[in-house]
């Protein structure tokens, strides 16, 4: 999601109006009685009569403006990726818009809530306590308004469970309005360990729903360390027995950084003699972002200096035939014997590459970076041959 509060963003004929949540048309021939619940972006003259707001991008070369007559805005020249389907929630007293959805996207994610019971210490998004419930609602307006063709949707918080009948109500809404849609939430997994709670989730029955759940170490209290709270490892590991149990789709998440890439290879023993059963592994580098910026001289290290224990990770779990998979690695940091584990995972509006992939014959199969990577990455980055 994309907030931008600015001077450059002009509305007019809106300026009091409540925050709304819109979706965008560039189709002038949209039958007329659709119109009304309709933001058209402006591509040619002349407007199309009876849409509920126009939205004009700023052209730097161009001097134009809305007609007087109509309500809309001015959107500054960064908003040139908006397009059709798109839905966006706009506020004008505010003087603010957030794109919530782009249809053109594979990326498209929810963040369902900024409080957390945990506070780990590599968090990207760090935990706020403030009442933030507003924000199930704004979602349960913006799922109708999705495109039922996207293949997938992530649902992301803080933690997501906090919302207890809140989520329930947002996995429900996305298996009435998006039934070809694969959701991905990210939990810590904790609220699972309530099996009524386990239940209401079960009972949804999603026909495509994924469980993303972090676990950073077969010792219960270097989890509890990394994610700052006592007795998370236990709840957690409850919390899985308890989604397996009643034959939900879970995920194991497992977040590389100095405070647990030694005990990567014993971790993915934990993993085949207790946790077999689930789903998929999928091994992470570190974003940097939030608390792990502040924290960086505790969790930076190398990728590179870890590909001894990422090696002896993958075989074991591979060994025990689970689905494994890499997230967020540059194919010349990996071994070789890795890659075919790689994905490219990293969001596009925060991937890129660095002058250093200047030439590679890999960059279409390789993940790139996080943009956050420019604060600090791999001092083994090299363009890699075609071949
Ligand atoms: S040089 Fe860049 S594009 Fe090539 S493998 Fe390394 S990180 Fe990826």
């Amino acid at each position: 999601m994309i907030t931008l509060r600015s001077s450059n963003l002009q509305y007019q004929n809106l300026e009091n109006h409540e925050p709304f949540i819109i979706r965008i048309s560039t189709n002038a021939m949209l039958p007329e009685p659709l119109r009304a619940g309709v933001a058209y972006l402006i591509s040619d003259e002349p407007l199309p009569d009876g849409f509920c707001v126009y939205l004009k991008v700023r052209d730097p070369d161009r001097k134009e403006t809305l007609p007087p007559h109509v309500a809309g805005v001015t959107l500054p020249e960064e908003f040139s990726y908006l397009s059709d389907g798109d839905v966006i929630r706009l506020s004008p007293r505010g003087r603010s818009i957030r794109v919530l959805y782009r249809k053109g996207s594979e990326f498209n994610h929810f963040l369902l809530t900024e409080r957390c019971n945990n506070y780990c210490l590599m968090c990207s998004q760090p935990p706020k306590i403030a009442d933030d419930s507003y924000i199930a609602g704004e979602i349960l307006s913006t799922i109708p308004l999705i495109d039922p063709g996207t293949k997938g949707l992530g649902l992301t918080g803080g933690e997501p469970t906090l919302l207890g009948e809140g989520l329930i109500k947002i996995l429900e809404a996305c298996e009435t309005w998006l039934p070809r849609t694969a959701v991905h939430l990210l939990s810590n997994g904790r609220r699972f360990s309530e099996l009524r709670f386990a239940q209401q989730y079960a009972n949804v029955r999603h026909h495509d729903l994924m469980v993303g759940i972090p676990l950073y170490s077969d010792l219960s209290h270097l989890h509890d360390f990394v994610v700052q709270a006592d007795g998370a490892f236990d709840e957690t590991l409850r919390g899985i027995l308890n989604l397996k149990h009643l034959g939900q789709r879970v995920e194991i998440r497992v977040v590389i950084h100095k405070q647990t890439y030694k005990r990567l290879p014993q971790l993915a023993e934990f993993i085949t003699r207790n946790l077999l059963f689930v789903d998929h592994v999928a091994l992470m580098g570190l974003e940097l972002m939030g608390f792990a910026r502040a924290n960086l001289d505790a969790l930076w290290i190398d990728p590179f200096d870890y590909q001894d224990e990422l090696v002896a990770a993958v075989e074991q779990l591979v060994a025990y035939r689970m689905h494994v998979s890499i997230y967020n690695h540059q194919l010349c940091v990996l071994r070789p014997n890795l890659w075919r584990y790689s994905r490219k995972s990293i969001s596009d509006w925060k991937n890129e590459y660095m002058p250093e992939c200047e030439g590679c014959g890999q960059r279409d199969a390789c993940g790139g970076f996080f943009s956050s990577a420019q604060l600090k990455h791999s001092a083994h980055i090299r363009p890699l041959s075609r071949a």
